[in-house]
């Protein structure tokens, strides 16, 4: 059975990144009929933002990423918050310990300081603490044992490192990138277990992942790094055979490519990096701020996900427009790209519009309904005026409120006159033909988009013109502005009463 998980660490709002690789799990695992795990990897305390978790589950449930097993649900391998798992990784540790593959290191954080500035003096290019500098440290592989166990049993505070050798090459078959080959030499001797008792994320994830049968690690790029050691990690607990598939995501670029998006683009850029909104509060100052989201700026979450899928991963064919059911069906990780995929507002907005025009014009004329009473404009509309409404104005909009701000023209007359139009299409001529249509609109049999536009022609080649000589003119009479809707239809839903009404107005 496939096992995904999404696990991520509860330190602020999930970002469109953090959605994606929750994505492209969930598709996964719906597609290979597997399981979606949510875990929490809460073990950093320091770096914990109360509201972070809950905003997690509800952007994700906003999204429509279904979770089997979590902190939620529940499930066979709970609890699923780190945070409460912490008596189980120790043996770990211990264990590791115990076969030779991680060591106790007593070194203070002034002792660490002294041995990073020594090798940046030396022009050392990424000071670690590994198996050249382990030498010179306090730890259990150089000090004798006896001082070890002085040391220990006077509870002098350690921390429990991974041994990694000295010469080696480790490798794993990442699904998206082929074979990644690291020389042991350029990994650190990582800290597994904290001063404090807490496992490290590295030890923690490896535990977790094993112990909750994860058959398919995909995450973000950012975690290639990590990988090696984590390979170290299952070969030396004895669990390589069961080792999980790695895939690591292509990173997110600015819009304009240059470097990775980053929490901050958001506002900064004008668009949201948050699926929802986010009330947080100010790393330095403590100031209460609020980051906007796509759930507030009126995005869909179809459109949403539909882009964020294509973020990285495309079926191969032109189709463009997948709903969850598609994506699952269409997704394979095969298909993922290993170059970077570049964030693109306008294709997000492109989506949003598709969605949205796509709704039955019913549901329309509800979000419009709902935002006309919001402004306080009351409805005496039929339901079905409203649809028509609904349904002429969306070709007009992006977001659901785009809907209320194009719908304007009906309840409102006028309230001035495109100056623009008015002085290059309007004259005498035009302002009698107007007049002689007000007068016969009352008169109007069939008042469809097309009737209308019938008796329009009738009248004004009666009065020896062309209808493309009134029609803006025409236009602005009756909304105030040179562009907009059909005109026609505008005319329609009006009415010939309100329509004739508002022309008279216009001529006079
Ligand atoms: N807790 C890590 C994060 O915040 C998880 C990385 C992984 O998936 O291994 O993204």
């Amino acid at each position: 059975e496939v096992r995904v998980r999404f696990a991520p660490s509860p330190t602020g709002p999930l970002h469109i990144g953090g959605v994606r690789t929750a994505l492209y799990n969930y598709l996964l695992a719906r597609k290979l009929g597997g399981k979606m795990l949510l875990r929490i990897e809460d073990t950093d305390q320091n770096r914990f933002v109360p509201g972070a978790e809950q905003y997690i589950m509800d952007s994700l449930r906003w999204c429509g990423i279904e979770i089997d097993e979590g902190i939620e649900q529940g499930g066979p391998h709970a609890p699923y918050r780190q945070s409460e798992r912490k008596p189980m990784y120790r043996q770990y540790a211990d264990q590791l310990i115990k076969d030779g593959y991680a060591y106790y290191a007593f070194d203070t954080p002034e002792e660490l300081d002294a041995m990073r500035a020594r090798l940046t003096a030396a022009k050392v290019p990424n000071p670690q603490y590994n198996s050249i500098t382990r030498a010179q440290m306090r730890n259990s592989l150089t000090l004798p044992e006896e001082e070890v166990k002085q040391l220990l049993d006077a509870g002098a505070p350690y921390v429990i490192r991974l041994k990694v050798p000295r010469k080696e090459e480790v490798r794993f078959n990442d699904l998206i990138r082929g074979w990644v080959v690291v020389h042991s030499s350029s990994i650190d001797d990582k800290v597994l277990m904290k001063s404090d008792g807490m496992p490290t994320y590295h030890l923690a994830n490896i535990v977790d992942d094993h112990l909750m049968e994860i058959t398919h690690v995909i995450r973000g790029e950012e975690w290639l790094p990590s990988a090696p050691l984590h390979v170290l990690l299952y070969r030396y607990l004895g669990w390589e055979s069961t080792m999980p598939q790695f895939a690591h995501l292509p990173l997110l670029l600015k819009p304009d490519g240059t470097g990775k998006l980053s929490k901050r683009d958001g506002d900064k850029l004008g668009f949201p990096v948050f699926p929802l909104e986010f009330h947080g509060k100010d790393a330095e100052t403590g100031e209460p701020t609020v980051s906007s989201g796509y759930r507030e700026s009126g995005y869909l979450p179809e459109a949403f996900i539909n882009f964020l899928a294509f973020l990285g991963w495309n079926p191969g064919t032109t189709q463009e427009i997948f709903s969850m059911e598609e994506l699952i069906e269409a997704f394979s990780i095969e298909r993922v790209s290993k170059s970077p995929a570049r964030f693109d507002q306008n294709k997000v907005r492109w989506y949003n519009e598709q969605y949205l025009r796509a709704k039955p014009d019913a549901e329309l004329a509800q979000y419009l309904l709902t935002e006309l009473n919001e402004q306080g404009i009351g409805v005496d509309l039929s339901t079905e005026r409203l649809e028509q409404i609904a349904g002429l104005v969306k070709e007009r909009a992006t977001f659901p409120a785009d809907l209320a701000r194009e719908a304007q023209l009906f309840f409102h007359r006028p309230a001035s006159y495109d100056e623009q139009i008015i002085s290059k299409k309007w004259n005498a001529q035009v302002a009698t033909a107007l007049t002689a249509f007000a007068e016969a609109l009352p008169t109007a049999q069939d008042t469809t988009p097309d009737g209308i536009k019938a008796l329009l022609t009738q009248v004004v080649e009666g009065q020896g013109m062309k209808l493309g000589q009134v029609l803006q003119a025409l236009r602005v009479a009756v909304t105030g502005a040179g562009a907009g809707p059909d005109l026609m239809h505008i005319m329609s839903i009006l009415g010939p009463q309100e329509t004739a009404e508002r022309l008279q107005a216009a001529v006079a």
